[in-house]
């Protein structure tokens, strides 16, 4: 754990339909952490079924990527202390219907083949997905509050 930890965090085709992007983004930025990369795209299969590759073969694959290829999605990777870990406490659980109230998921949403936002479950998948979608990198910046956010 440390306050360099990056995390790759996703506003699915359904959070960005609805326009859930703002609040969802404030989440991250109110909680501390610091965006350093932020891009809106129009993915494809092929890209997605890299991103998911380690879900190939459930039964729920296929509906998977036709539904994360139906519109955009805001691609982001959010730095800061312990950014995976809590990154997925702050989105919540697979099932928005297991998650707290307080989640983004708990709060927004209800089904899991709509659960408007992706993150890194761990600092391994984390840097293999910031390169999946970041080959361009990411941008390295000094934030301007982080001596009132870390000791
Ligand atoms: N998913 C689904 N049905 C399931 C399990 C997962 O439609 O039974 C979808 C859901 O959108 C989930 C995504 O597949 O967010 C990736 O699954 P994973 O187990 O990685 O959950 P996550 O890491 O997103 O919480
Ligand atoms: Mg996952």
């Amino acid at each position: 754990m440390s306050v360099t930890e990056r995390t790759y965090i996703m506003i699915k085709p359904d959070g960005v339909q609805r326009g859930l992007v703002g609040k969802i983004i404030q989440r991250f930025e109110e909680r501390g952490y610091k965006l350093i990369a932020l891009k809106l795209v129009q993915s494809t299969p092929e890209h997605l079924e890299k991103h998911y590759a380690d879900l190939k073969g459930k039964p729920f694959f296929p509906g998977l990527i036709k539904y994360m290829a139906s519109g955009p999605v805001v691609a982001m990777v959010w730095q800061g202390l312990d950014a995976v870990k809590t990154g997925r406490v702050m989105l919540g659980a697979t099932n928005p219907l297991a998650s707290p109230v307080g989640s983004i998921r708990g709060d927004f949403c209800l089904a899991v083949g709509r659960n408007i936002c992706h993150g890194s479950d761990s600092v391994e998948s984390a840097e293999k997905e910031i390169a999946l979608w970041f080959p361009e990198g990411v941008v390295q910046y000094t934030g301007a509050l982080e001596s009132w956010i870390f000791e």
